[in-house]
């Protein structure tokens, strides 16, 4: 594992400073972002990338978002210390590890097993103590229903119905939604047992949520 230096630092500052240009508002979002070190996440190729503010590719087909994503869709989903969070699509690790610094109870579920075996000795090394699954997110993670936030991070054709059973009334999901070349990001709130409301917000282009609520692939 490779070191965190004053010069990685001054590279998150920096970052910080550009998500904050360019519209990131949340506080708490940018201290999270200024604090974990998403060299670390990098395979060694790309690590002097990683404060770009760019998606980079992590093996296996598949990518870290870049940080304006990562900030934009955490600032939507408004997490408070203690709250139950449910994220689909692991990948590098590193938007768990953000929602990490936000509150303790962080649940993340990777469909591919070379990604997950990856991330969970990543997480381990790293003393990140989320709780990892390697499976179908898309129909959630109904053992440890329900989730005061649900986030994906891969995009969706539709909403997946599974999530929006695991929310708890009062509790939102944040999911880009659309073709498999771009998507609109949308926020959902369960309002009562029976009723949702839905923002739908900027454009994104996100890999696909495989799986049974997913593309099914
Ligand atoms: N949040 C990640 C980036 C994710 S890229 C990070 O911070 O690095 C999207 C990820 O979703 C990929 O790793 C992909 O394998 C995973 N994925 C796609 N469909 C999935 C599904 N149905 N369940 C769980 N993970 C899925």
């Amino acid at each position: 594992m490779q070191a965190d230096t004053y010069r990685h630092r001054g590279l998150r500052r920096t970052l910080v400073e550009e998500l904050r240009r360019k519209g990131i508002r949340d506080e708490r979002v940018l201290t999270a972002i200024g604090t974990v070190p998403r060299h670390l996440f990098f395979e060694a190729a790309f690590q002097p990338h990683a404060y770009q503010d760019k998606a980079f590719p992590i093996g296996e087909g598949q990518t870290i978002s870049q940080p304006y994503t990562v900030a934009y869709q955490t600032e939507l989903l408004q997490v408070r210390p203690g709250e139950r969070v449910l994220e689909i699509g692991t990948g590098s690790g590193y938007q768990c590890c953000v929602l990490l610094e936000l509150t303790t109870q962080v649940f993340s579920i990777e469909y591919n097993p070379v990604l997950f075996e990856r991330t969970a000795r990543r997480l381990a090394a790293l003393h990140r103590p989320a709780h990892l699954f390697c499976g179908d997110g898309s129909l959630g993670l109904p053992q440890h229903a329900p989730f005061d936030k649900i986030l994906v991070t891969a995009g969706s054709p539709a909403l997946p119905r599974p999530l929006l059973r695991q929310l708890r009334v009062g509790g939102s999901l944040v999911i880009p939604v659309g073709d498999e070349q771009t998507q609109r990001m949308v926020r959902v709130v369960r309002e009562s047992e029976e009723e949702f409301s839905r923002q739908v917000l900027e454009e994104f282009r996100f890999v696909p949520l495989l799986g049974q609520a997913g593309w099914n692939k």
